[in-house]
């Protein structure tokens, strides 16, 4: 089976690598460091399938001129699939296969470290030492023991997010389309998601984009919360209005913000861009403020996820080519 694999970097292609020769018929992987793109689609000619990653363009077009290319699966090596049109996959007859789990603590676990570092200030520490410069001005932080967490989205994310916060002695509240009963059973309150937003002083989002959850962060539900919270996003740029935000973090309603997805990153994220004049103006503004922390979507870039990632995808793409459908992990 041959497969085109886009927006592979080195760390891509050593643990595919690594993953492949450890099957009985190891695939034909082409890597290349490009996005999938309409530009870039031509690079899967040829190829039965094409493996994706979280910026990769699977649009209506992609997804036909991948189909043109005789293209039938679509391998994504994350979770999240809101970059793939799936009512036009499923007409063109392409299936999309993602990887469902890996390392759900990867990604709750850097939700915590933006925690700390925002509340802490981490990020002005770090640089003041550098400087010679001991004062504590600025860096006043709080206990985080008896505070409310709010967490929307209790999958395997945001339970394994809950159970980090329970157990530094945080109260978490939740909210969930399907409340998952062994973390109510565990102390976790649900709670509506109007609720959601009043009480807690962290706000941690873990829920899937879709046209539901598009820009849950708005300048209503920000309104609704208490102010000075503290916001962290892991899942979605898309979750957040980030306008809004702004205006939220220039009234002082958001005490913190701490991202690691932004709703344009696509054209920034995964790349050295430090010879690069930065055109994105809300991006440039958000990085002005000192209660801002961003990093570049790296919260599930962790040994164990990459290797599971490998794993998994490969696995994937090889039940596909065997026709043991059963045993692929199709997005539904
Ligand atoms: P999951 O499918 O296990 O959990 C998602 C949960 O969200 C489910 O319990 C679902 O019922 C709930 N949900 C769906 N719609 C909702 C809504 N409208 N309101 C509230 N809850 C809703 O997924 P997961 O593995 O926990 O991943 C969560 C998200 O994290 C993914 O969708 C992905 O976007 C993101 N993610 C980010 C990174 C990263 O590196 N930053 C890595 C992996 C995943």
């Amino acid at each position: 089976m041959k497969v085109a694999v886009f927006s592979s970097k080195a760390y891509d292609r050593e643990f595919l690598t690594a993953a492949n020769e450890n099957i009985d018929a190891p695939l034909d992987l082409v890597f290349h460091e490009v996005q999938l793109n309409p530009d870039s689609c031509l690079l899967a000619q040829g190829c039965d399938a094409v493996c994706c990653f979280v910026n990769d363009q699977l649009d209506a077009s992609v997804l036909q001129q991948l189909a043109g290319h005789g293209v039938k699966l679509v391998a994504l090596r994350c979770a999240g699939f809101n970059q793939v049109d799936l009512v036009e996959a499923k007409k063109l007859g392409i299936k999309v296969a993602r990887v469902a789990e890996y390392s759900p603590h990867a990604v709750a676990e850097h939700a915590l470290g933006l925690i700390l570092m925002l509340n802490r200030q981490l990020h002005r520490a770090y640089r003041r030492v550098h400087d010679n410069d001991y004062s504590l001005n600025g860096l006043l932080g709080f206990d985080l023991v008896n505070k409310t967490v709010g967490v929307i989205g209790t999958g395997k994310i945001g339970e394994a997010f809950s159970r980090i916060m329970q157990g530094i002695g945080c109260e978490v509240i939740a909210y969930d389309l399907q409340p998952n009963p062994a973390l109510a059973a565990a102390g976790i309150t649900y709670v509506s998601l109007e609720d959601l937003w009043h009480a807690p002083d962290i706000i941690s989002l873990h829920c899937p984009l879709n046209v539901a959850t598009h820009h849950l962060v708005n300048s209503v539900t920000i309104a609704q919360m208490k102010t000075g919270v503290m916001l962290i996003n892991t899942s979605r740029g898309g979750l957040i209005d980030t306008k809004a935000v702004i205006a939220g973090l220039k009234s002082k309603k958001i005490g913190y913000l701490g991202l690691d997805v932004y709703e344009e990153e696509s054209n920034l994220f995964f790349e050295d861009n430090s010879n690069v004049l930065l055109q994105d103006d809300i991006f440039a503004r958000l990085m002005t403020f000192p209660n801002v922390v961003v990093t570049g979507h790296q919260a599930f870039f962790t040994r164990e996820a990459l290797t599971t990632i490998a794993r998994i995808t490969l696995d994937n793409l090889r039940f596909f080519d065997s026709g043991n459908l059963n045993k692929v992990i199709f997005v539904d």
